[in-house]
């Protein structure tokens, strides 16, 4: 391993993969098995679910959590949903490169609000290049906005918050909530529109920076 950076920590979505298959899953795919489940049309479908997961929120667990929205709608099979979408699983392009990379030199992470079913079936590809994932939501009921998270990551990993590096496309979630607690976090804004010392735009560049941390 070298310099001051032993672990780095990546958010997944709008960080490795982008957010197509998972708006499919919520506002197409759920919204379609209710339809056909009520005898209703689409469009009927898609305002209920959808105004039943904002009465619900992103502040709350269940929010995340698959097996509770298909529970609460009286669905069967999420799993034969991800498959149906499993051609919209889409990787930013620097991505298999960077992560081949970096692994030679560091521990690598994947700590996201995603569900489990989420994060495993998004990881397929890149599974091989991650020593350990997190689901902020599955694994510790809490979210990524809670610093208790990352303090967790770091207590299970046995690492000091100042030897790992986070990186996601959330200020909240992905920059200040790790930095509380000493985790040198970065902000990916891949609109390039962001620009101060602890931004980048693409996972290219955080590379560049964790290296000229040493
Ligand atoms: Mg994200």
């Amino acid at each position: 391993m070298v310099g001051s950076v032993k672990v780095l920590s990546f958010d997944l979505e709008g960080t490795l993969v982008n957010h197509v298959f998972s708006d499919l899953v919520w506002n197409e795919g759920i919204p379609k098995l209710y339809a056909e489940k009520m005898g209703i049309s689409f469009e009927e479908a898609k305002n209920f679910v959808l105004t039943e997961y904002a009465k619900v929120g992103d502040g709350k667990i269940e929010w995340y959590d698959i097996k509770y929205w298909f529970n609460r709608f009286g669905l069967k099979n999420y799993k034969k949903l991800f498959e149906n979408y499993s051609d919209k699983v889409f990787y930013y392009p620097e991505v298999e490169e960077v992560l081949d990379s970096l692994k030679k030199d560091y521990m690598l992470v994947l700590a996201t609000n995603s569900g489990r079913e989420f994060l495993e079936f998004l990881t397929e590809k890149v599974r091989k290049y991650f020593d350990k994932t997190f689901s902020a939501t599955s694994d510790f009921k809490c979210l990524k906005k809670d610093s208790f998270f990352y303090q967790k990551i770091c207590d299970i990993l046995n690492v000091k918050p100042e030897l790992m590096a986070h990186v996601g496309d959330r200020l909240e979630d992905d920059v200040i909530s790790p930095r509380r607690i000493g985790v040198k976090a970065f902000y990916l804004d891949r609109s390039g529109k962001t620009s101060n010392s602890f931004t980048v735009k693409n996972l290219k560049e955080f590379e560049f920076k964790i290296k000229s941390l040493d």
